[in-house]
């Protein structure tokens, strides 16, 4: 089978590579969908941590076609989303329910091999059945709403909040729908890229803002004097995490959720966080989160059809890559 293996810093390729035989506890799944999101860009430049050589990918569906002697949760034809994220279940973390922050935590296309294949190997256990209605790739999404989902439920919005979304990219647009689903009345998308500001209007921004053409703080406080009730960071870059210290109201939680590089740093003014009373927190993947991804977009709660997608096959993933980092789709996506 085709697959795109990671091999070390700026070394991807696709390999044509022979299947090893199942064990016990796993699935043989037949790839339909792999998004491709900002973590598979970062390993590949060598700045994420990964293991390799391995198959990356880790935001894929597909369908059941072998399965190991002891599965009995899953059965052969279903159709499943993956969870690429293992914990050990045994470390103190874990013991804690913490299983996002367990120490030994592994994950399918960042340690193991992952979906920019045509098959992959899955442990059983990751597995959640999707039924039939879906099409491929909405499924692929279900990996990036549930990392959603959790920092929706860390960023504590109450019904009538105003929420700020910095960063227009496809978690910033299914922040928005989910901070709508949460209860707020009021939502801002703060996005240079005009397409990504026009499908946020067209779906439930009250307010786009270009930062490159207006100040955003002027801009922001035109509508909501005191500033946002909550301001959640999805573009991953110390100057937007500094924004949203500035952008937050008095009281307001600030939720980091972009992935800055490693070792970037922000100036931060602690009497600001002191007499604001600023909360700032983090969010990091997607603990008992996936069955309420599925059942968002199950229920068109969260509408990710009309997103912009490019797709390529698992032989066009530099293509797939170059075209997520030069922002010239919302998603790529690998269909193998
Ligand atoms: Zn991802
Ligand atoms: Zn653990």
């Amino acid at each position: 089978m085709r697959a795109a293996l990671y091999t070390g810093p700026k070394r991807l390729d696709v390999v044509s590579r022979d299947l090893r035989p199942l064990r016990d506890d796993e699935v043989l799944v037949d790839v339909e969908a792999c998004g491709i999101c900002g973590t598979d860009v970062h390993i590949v430049e060598g700045t994420s941590r990964s293991s390799p050589p391995v198959v990356l990918g880790h935001e894929y569906a597909g369908r059941i076609v072998d399965t190991g002697k002891g599965v009995t949760s899953h059965a052969l034809g279903e159709r499943v989303a993956v969870d690429p994220n293992i914990a050990c279940g045994e470390c103190a973390y874990c013991r804690r329910g913490l299983v996002h922050l367990c120490s030994s935590l592994r994950a399918l296309g960042v340690d193991i091999d992952g979906g920019m294949a045509e098959f992959c190997i899955v442990p059983a256990a990751q597995l959640y059945a999707l039924g039939e209605d879906m099409a491929p790739e909405v499924c692929a999404f279900v990996e990036p709403v549930s990392c959603a989902v959790h920092g929706i439920d860390k960023a504590h919005i109450a019904p009538g909040d105003a929420v700020i979304i910095i960063g227009g990219g496809p978690i910033g647009q299914i922040m928005l729908q989910l901070a709508r689903v949460a209860g707020a009345a009021f939502t801002v998308l703060v996005e240079p890229v005009a397409e990504k500001r026009a499908l946020a209007a067209a779906s439930v921004a009250s307010r786009v803002v270009d930062p490159h053409d207006t100040d955003v703080g002027d801009a922001v406080f035109e509508d909501l004097p005191e500033g946002a009730d909550v301001v959640i960071e999805c573009a991953g870059l110390p100057s937007t995490a500094q924004l949203a210290l500035k952008l937050a109201r008095r009281g307001g939680p600030v939720e980091f959720f972009g992935v800055c590089p490693i070792g970037s740093t922000l100036p931060l003014e602690p009497h600001q966080v002191y007499f604001k009373e600023l909360t700032i927190v983090g969010s990091y993947i997607n603990p008992h989160t996936f069955s309420r991804a599925i059942a968002l977009l199950q229920q068109g709660r969260v509408v990710v059809k009309d997103f912009p997608i490019a797709r390529f096959p698992v032989d066009g993933v530099h293509e797939a890559l170059r075209y997520h980092r030069e922002n010239r789709t919302l998603k790529s996506i690998i269909v193998p």
